[in-house]
C-alpha cells in the first residue's frame, strides 16, 4: 500500500501570491476559495513510519505543522519521520524548503539528478554550516527504499518525474509537477500508474500575459498547458485517480464554476488541494 499526502498543491508563489491581484488571489484572500501552499507531497508505504518528501517548498514548516504524520514523536526531544527528499529539479519553489530543515542533526538525504545538484550548489554550501546534505543518485530503473517502496526517475526537459511502486501490492503512483514535453516514457507511465499527479500549472500557454505583459509562456516556463497539452492524455489514461497539481494562482481551474474547471472534471480528473490524502 502506498500512502500519499498532498502537502501543497500550488505552483511557485502559492495561492494567494503576495504581490498578485488576479481574480483567484483576490478570491483566496477573501475566503471565497481555499488558499493553497506551494507544491510538495509526502509518500510512505503501509509498513513504514518513515516518509519521503518529493520537493521541499518554502512552505514546508507550515505543511509539517498541519500534517501529524510528519511531526516528531514525543518519546525523544529531537526526531523526525522525514527520511529524505526527492527533487524533481532545482526550482526555488521545489528546493528552498531544504534550508528550512537545517536544524536536523544528521545530514539531509537528498535524491536528485546531477544537474539539480549542480543548480543547488548554493543551498549545499549554506547547509554545510548546519546539517549538511548527503546526495543520492537517481536512476531510470527502480531502486528500493526502506519499507518496501521503490522509485525510478523519468527524465524530462529540465526536470524529472518520479514513479513509485509498492513492492508487496504492485501499486504505482506517478508524480510529475514540471512537464515541458510529453515524452514516450512519460506517456507510458501515465497509462501504467494507478495514481497520476500531473503538472496542472497553467490552463493555457499565454495565461500569464493577463497579469504581466512580457511574461513568458507556459511552454517557455517548462510547463505544458492543460488545454492543448495534457488534458487528452490524462482523459485517456486508465489510472484510478488522475489529479492536477502544482496549480498556478492564475489558473482558472482553481475557481469553482468556471468553464475550464468543468472540462477537467468532465474528463474524470481531480484538482489537488492541500491536505488531500491518497491511499492505494
Ligand atoms: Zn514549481
Ligand atoms: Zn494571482
Amino acid at each position: 500500500m502506498i500512502r500519499i499526502h498532498i502537502l501543497g498543491s500550488a505552483a511557485g508563489g502559492g495561492l494567494p501570491q503576495w504581490n498578485c491581484a488576479c481574480a483567484n488571489c483576490v478570491a483566496a484572500r477573501s475566503g471565497k476559495i481555499a488558499p493553497q501552499t506551494q507544491s510538495s507531497i509526502a509518500i510512505s508505504s503501509e509498513t513504514s513510519r518513515e516518509w519521503l518528501l518529493i520537493n521541499a517548498s518554502p512552505d514546508l514548516p507550515r505543511q509539517i505543522d498541519s500534517t501529524p504524520q510528519l511531526q516528531p514523536r514525543p518519546d525523544s526531544p529531537r526526531n523526525t519521520p522525514i527520511a529524505g527528499v526527492l527533487l524533481t529539479n532545482a526550482d526555488i519553489d521545489h528546493a528552498l524548503g531544504l534550508l528550512l530543515l537545517r536544524q536536523q542533526e544528521a545530514p539531509l538525504v537528498v535524491y536528485a539528478a546531477g544537474e539539480t545538484r549542480t543548480g543547488l550548489a548554493w543551498i549545499d554550501n549554506l547547509l554545510t554550516r548546519f546539517c549538511g546534505i548527503v546526495w543520492r543518485k537517481i536512476s531510470a530503473d527502480f531502486q528500493s527504499l526502506r519499507g518496501g517502496l521503490a522509485f525510478r526517475a523519468i527524465e524530462l526537459p529540465k526536470s524529472v518525474a518520479f514513479q513509485f511502486r509498492d513492492d508487496s501490492s504492485g501499486a504505482t503512483a506517478l508524480f510529475s509537477p514540471s512537464v515541458g514535453e510529453l515524452t514516450e516514457e512519460l506517456r507510458n507511465a501515465v497509462h501504467a500508474s494507478d495514481v497520476v499527479l500531473f503538472d496542472g500549472t497553467f490552463w493555457s500557454d499565454g495565461e500569464l500575459h493577463a497579469v504581466r505583459s512580457g511574461a513568458r509562456t507556459a511552454r517557455e516556463m517548462n510547463h505544458l498547458p492543460i488545454s492543448d497539452g495534457s488534458l487528452d492524455l490524462l482523459r485517456q489514461s486508465p489510472a484510478r485517480r488522475k489529479i492536477y497539481t502544482h496549480l498556478n494562482n492564475t489558473n482558472p481551474i482553481q475557481m469553482q464554476g468556471t468553464r475550464e474547471r468543468a472540462q477537467v472534471e468532465q474528463a474524470g480528473i481531480e484538482i489537488a488541494r492541500d491536505g488531500l490524502e491518497i491511499v492505494l
